[in-house]
């Protein structure tokens, strides 16, 4: 089995590094906080004590961190790995961020002689534990055929988009539909809430009917009315706030760049610009709904 090295063992990479070595790879995982790396060692995984430790002997490298400066900060520059990295290295990066960093890193990769693909996910934290994530994909045809095998343990549903960053382009169109989609979720329910109506029976009827959508289906934001989502854990354990924040923001910046119009999606970015700055950022991103229900 080829050796791996992930870094970012999060939230998402976390369990996602974990499917790899339940597959059967030897993944060397490597994460600057103590106790991500910890729980990566109980599952299994190896916890290297350096990300030169872990890419010490792998042949793909996988990353799933938080921005894209982080991404930028571990490949590029004099300490960077792509000036350490053996030629033909295959680096497949799962964190989302913008398609134009993609793009910068994907060129600077290519300089090196690394096959480098984007590969953001969608699915959440639930997916990435059940091996059940979509990725979408932007690099050359054989560069995403031979990170396939490791998708499959990993994801259910992979695209492949277009070029370098065409992932990452994809993955903004999708979360600001879920951005607002999730916004617009919260409003309807709290609206039926202040006049009468009890949650899970609105948000029944409105499965059933045409406002159903996957918030309100699979990821319900009024605590109590599903099991097992972040509204019924405090709004712990999901998604971050921030981080829906992040994604929102990089939709507008590719908005901008392209001159489209994206009223929709900078209103929700303003609505979870509000709900962070409220000292939210930690929480799930279906917190949201405290916005209307103040
Ligand atoms: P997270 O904060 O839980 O995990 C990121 C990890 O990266 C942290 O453990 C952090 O310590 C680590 N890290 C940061 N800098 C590092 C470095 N230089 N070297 C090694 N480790 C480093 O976040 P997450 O929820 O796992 O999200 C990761 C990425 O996945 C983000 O880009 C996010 O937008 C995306 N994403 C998240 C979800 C979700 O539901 N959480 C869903 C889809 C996509």
């Amino acid at each position: 089995m080829e050796h791996l090295a992930f870094i970012g063992l999060g939230n998402m990479g976390g369990p996602m590094a974990i499917n790899l070595v339940k597959a059967g790879y030897a993944v060397s995982g490597f994460d600057v906080s103590a106790s991500t790396l910890e729980y990566f060692a109980v599952n299994g995984g190896r916890a290297a004590g350096s990300v030169e430790d872990a890419i010490e002997g792998a042949t793909v490298i996988i990353s799933m961190l938080p921005a894209g400066r982080h991404v930028e900060g571990l490949y590029q520059g004099e300490n960077g790995l792509f000036a350490k990295l053996k030629p033909d290295t295959l680096v497949i990066d799962c964190s989302t961020i913008a398609a134009h960093t993609a793009r910068t890193v994907g060129a600077a990769a290519q300089a090196a002689g690394i096959r480098f693909i984007d590969a953001p996910v969608s699915g959440g934290t639930a997916g990435a534990a059940a091996g059940t994530l979509t990725f979408m994909v932007g690099g050359t045809a054989a560069n995403v055929a031979a990170a396939q095998p490791l998708f499959a343990r990993m994801g259910k549903n992979v695209f492949h988009a277009g070029d370098i960053g065409a992932g990452q382009t994809a993955k903004a169109c999708n979360n600001m539909l879920l951005g607002i989609l999730m916004a617009g979720t919260a409003e309807a329910l709290a609206l039926g809430v202040k006049n009468g109506l009890d949650p899970a029976v609105l948000s029944e009827i409105m499965g059933k009917s045409s406002g159903r959508n996957w918030a309100l289906e699979l990821y319900n934001p009024w605590p109590g009315v599903m099991e097992n989502v972040p509204a019924s854990r405090d709004y712990s354990g999901g998604f971050m706030s921030e981080l829906m924040l992040k994604d929102l923001g990089l939709a507008e910046e590719t908005a901008l760049q392209s001159h489209a119009a994206n009223p929709m999606g900078a209103l929700a970015r303003n609505l979870f610009e509000q709900h962070v700055a409220a000292g939210n950022g930690k929480l799930d991103f279906s917190s949201i709904v405290n916005y209307f229900r103040q």
